[in-house]
């Protein structure tokens, strides 16, 4: 089982910062900004790949929860959204997860 999917189920512990029935977001635990926060699927989605037709309203959502999480985190000077997809993109955690980072200015192009 993958570890964001022992968050959901609360087997493993996390700082969670928001919930509702379809995503939940809570910090990395190796934050690359001042603030770094996942937003991930309730539903296992291991990648981009991995979606299907099905998710559409899924994937919407997850988008229009981003600026809500950012609004909690205070991030008013803007953030970066970033998701990791496959070896080459740098994907740890087999699990679809949305990185927002802020707090601090942040430089382009990533590594
Ligand atoms: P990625 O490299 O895009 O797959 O990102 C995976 C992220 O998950 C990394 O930034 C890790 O620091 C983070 N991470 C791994 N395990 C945990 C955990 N137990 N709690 C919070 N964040 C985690």
């Amino acid at each position: 089982m993958n570890i964001f999917r022992k968050i959901i189920d609360r087997e493993i512990s996390a700082e969670i910062l928001y919930e509702d029935d379809l995503c939940l977001a809570f910090r990395d635990v190796h934050p690359q900004a001042p603030v770094h926060v996942l937003l991930i699927p309730k539903k296992t989605v291991a990648s981009l790949d991995d979606l299907a037709a099905e998710d559409s309203e899924l994937c919407g959502h997850l988008l229009r929860t981003v600026p809500i999480v950012a609004a909690q985190l205070g991030l008013s000077g803007g953030y970066r959204t970033v998701i990791n997809t496959g070896a080459h993109g740098g994907q740890t955690v087999f699990h679809l997860h949305i990185h927002i980072l802020g707090g601090r200015g942040l430089t382009w192009p990533p590594g």
